[in-house]
């Protein structure tokens, strides 16, 4: 084994793990920034997730805008209307390496980049593939996840496109099977479908993704005009004559067979911890590999922590970013409890969805008195203006106390909208008079979110 370089702090992810070296270089330290993906830095949210994918539904959402210009009194020729499929996934590509680029210079600017896999091969002893070692007075595992492979026989030998590999396309699928119907399945099977792809879903419920059931209802019914749904659980993948289908087995053991262009693996994520040889250095993880920390976010290692995707929270970027810094301050003297009370959450999908705190059925598991609201767009001025969507905001109060559980929204600009309820969740006592007793402007969407507060006083 060669000498050891030992750093302040070792951070292992190019990810989320930036944010935990920012605040180590801020304050002084040595920083060693460990990835295995250095064309990537910035990890899965600026190379394979929120970024580019974000940058294709874009265009979905120009599209939508062009469909439905009649409405709105302006008339179109439909057929006219055509899609520059390699340029949108060029561009796309051109932003994200500028920003992956403008990550990378600054991690070689201000900290000692290793660019490996890496492996504990001893107590806070790390190796990289041509055999270095490194280690540090505190350590951060922010390793990430990868696409779940669910298991499908044939899927491997079928062929498949993940979050990754399908943002390479040139040229655009005329259909595709997308299987798993959670935010990254919504998401991504709208921008293909508002691109007039022919988009088949399977998922294991008839009601997709992981909301509130108001919520989760209302979208499965509107994103079924748009995509064909099949529920069950896929077993089988083939490939035939340029073709692929896929075998869904529903509760009842009945077997449908879909068939497509292509498929697209949306079946959730898998922790990175199964090529770190944790159990070399004391760190454990759950059945699921998610890697177990305290509510500090410190694993069972007193110098080690870990957040991001790899502890299988929540798995967002913000959520991540927001881990990344309590990690830090944490490492260094702090005792600051990690919090997912006012955490929020959106589907950029059709409609979009944004929410924050508890839904209705967790509050029935807590055992909490509790009370609902919901508003429609239709009931609002503006939401009038606009065309009376399909949607609505739904708070969720304690009785008693008015303190806010739970604000879920589905519609127009639901992701933006539920950020002033969790400004106000994030103040000591998170009651609900804080948005009811708030002037909010007249005719607005936020009126909306106000609406939903006056109906639960
Ligand atoms: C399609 C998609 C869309 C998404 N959209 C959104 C969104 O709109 N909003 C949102 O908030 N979140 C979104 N997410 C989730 C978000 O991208 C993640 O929660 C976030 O990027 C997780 O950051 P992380 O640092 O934990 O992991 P990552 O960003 O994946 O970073 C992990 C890093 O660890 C490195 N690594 C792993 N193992 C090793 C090893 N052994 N040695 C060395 N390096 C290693 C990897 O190379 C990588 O640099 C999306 C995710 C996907 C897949």
């Amino acid at each position: 084994m060669t000498k050891a370089q030992h750093f302040d702090v070792v951070v292992i992810g190019g990810g989320s793990g930036l944010t935990a070296a920012y605040y180590a270089v801020k304050d002084g330290k040595s920083v060693a920034l460990i990835t295995d993906r250095p064309d990537a830095i910035g990890g899965t949210c600026v190379n394979f997730g929120c970024i580019p994918t974000k940058t294709l539904i874009q265009s979905a959402e120009v599209m939508q805008t062009v469909r439905s210009a009649a409405d709105f009194g302006i008339t179109l020729d439909q057929s006219s209307v055509r899609v520059d499929f390699g340029r949108i996934m060029r561009d796309m590509r051109r932003a994200r390496a500028d920003n992956a680029a403008g990550a990378r210079h600054w991690v070689e600017d201000a900290m000692t980049p290793f660019y490996s896999r890496v492996r504990f091969v001893g107590d806070k002893v790390l190796e990289t593939e041509d055999g270095q070692c490194i280690t540090g007075d505190k350590l951060f595992i922010a390793a990430g996840a990868r696409a779940a492979v669910p298991p499908v026989d044939g899927i491997e030998q079928a062929g498949f496109w993940t979050n990754e590999s399908v943002l390479e396309l040139e040229r655009q699928p005329a259909s595709l099977i997308v299987i798993g119907g959670g935010y990254i399945g919504a998401e991504l099977g709208y921008f293909f479908s508002a691109l007039g792809t022919d988009v088949t879903v399977i998922n294991g419920s008839p009601t997709l993704l992981a909301e509130d059931d108001d919520v989760r209802e209302l979208f499965t019914r509107e994103f079924g005009k748009q995509v064909k749904l099949v529920t069950g659980r896929a077993i089988r993948a083939q490939a035939h004559d340029q073709r692929k289908s896929v075998v869904v087995e529903d509760g009842d053991g009945r077997t449908t067979t879909v068939s497509a262009e292509h498929i697209l693996l949306a079946a959730g994520r898998r922790p990175n911890s199964d090529r770190l040889a944790l159990d070399q250095t004391g760190v454990d993880t759950d059945e699921k590999g998610a890697v177990q920390v305290d509510e500090t976010l410190r694993t069972h290692h007193p110098d080690i922590y870990a957040y991001g995707d790899i502890i299988g929270q929540a798995m967002f970027k913000h959520t991540s970013s927001y881990e990344g810094e309590l990690a830090y301050r944490n490492s260094q003297g702090a005792h600051d409890a990690v919090s997912y009370r006012s955490n929020p959450h959106a589907v950029f999908s059709h409609p979009q969805i944004g929410a924050v705190g508890l839904t209705e059925a967790d509050c029935r598991d807590q055992g909490l008195d509790y009370a609902t609201a919901r508003v429609d767009y239709a009931d609002v001025a503006k939401g009038k203006i606009i065309g009376s969507p399909p949607g609505f905001a739904k708070l969720i109060v304690e009785r008693g106390t008015d303190r806010i559980l739970g604000f879920h929204m589905i519609g127009p600009q639901a992701s933006d909208l539920v950020h002033e309820v969790v400004v106000a969740m994030n103040t000591a006592d998170g009651i609900a008079g804080l948005v009811r007793d708030s002037i909010h402007t007249h005719p607005s969407l936020p009126e909306l979110v106000r609406a939903a507060f006056d109906a639960a006083a």
